[in-house]
């Protein structure tokens, strides 16, 4: 695997190759952490991925997967979904949060696929983002997991591990997305980007990488990372000040 130097000892800003160049290893370094990937939320075709893949939204993926069993079981169709009770929808979602939301946009969703697609969730991107609570995001994954088409759904992990590792500096889901669609090889898109969110989940932390332990340090510039550690400081200083007050305070009463 191609590794880069990088001084530990004067913590020196990395001089790395451009992102074109380091692609490749990192790819190989991920594939390795990461062989088997496979979206999380447990699903036995597109309209169960697409519904599950709308709870997910500001949820965990293993809370998602406890709500869906009893979900599919009251409605295995889109036609179900789209004529249901949406206070018994709700019921059913409670627990995933913003359950009043998510059962409207899920109905919503699937009374537009029976309307418009003949009850089968359409299988290209472009209709799928007309679907109301469908954004690229889900679009993308549908299309990598239920279709097998590939597509780079850009989640906050992505997004953040894709700044980081100095692949682009856009924060736009859709421009980072379209820089990873050119760096990556096509028929790779689904599963680097599974393993970037394993590797946001699992080590590139949002708060607190662990570039220490990462098998990615000596590839990745990370980007953001010491002005992290900094704001964090900034933040615990701020937060002990009140009782630095007290403190000195207290002091100049005793006097
Ligand atoms: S944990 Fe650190 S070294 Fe690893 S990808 Fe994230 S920022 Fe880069």
């Amino acid at each position: 695997m191609t590794t880069y130097h990088i001084d530990m000892e004067t913590d020196a800003a990395p001089k790395l190759p451009p992102a074109r160049e380091r692609i490749g290893p990192i790819r190989v370094a991920l594939k390795q952490l990461y062989p088997e990937v496979a979206i999380a939320l447990e699903h036995k075709n597109s309209l169960e991925l697409l519904v599950a893949t709308i709870l997910s939204a500001q949820c965990t993926d293993a809370r998602v997967n406890t709500v869906t069993p009893a979900l599919f079981a009251r409605f295995a169709t889109a036609t179900d979904f789209a004529t249901c009770d949406i206070k018994e929808l709700q019921k059913l979602v409670k627990s995933t949060g913003f359950y009043k939301n998510k059962a409207k946009h899920i109905r919503a969703c699937c009374v537009a696929i029976v309307e418009r697609f003949g009850g089968e969730v359409p299988g290209n991107l472009d209709d799928l983002v007309t679907l109301p609570g469908v954004g690229r995001k889900t679009a993308n994954v549908i299309l990598g997991d239920a279709f097998a088409t590939p597509g780079i759904p850009v989640d906050t992990h992505v997004g953040r591990l894709s700044r980081r590792l100095g692949l682009t500096r856009h924060r736009d889901p859709v421009k980072v997305e379209r820089v990873l669609m050119e760096l990556v090889p096509q028929e790779e898109w689904t599963k680097f980007s599974h393993r970037l969110i394993l590797h946001g989940r699992k080590v590139c932390y949002a708060r607190k990488p662990r570039c220490e332990k990462c098998a990615l340090a000596t590839m990745c510039p990370k980007v953001g990372v010491k002005g992290l550690a900094a704001k964090r400081k900034r933040k615990k200083k701020k937060e002990e000040s009140p009782q630095r007050t007290q403190r000195a305070e207290r002091k100049k009463e005793s006097k």
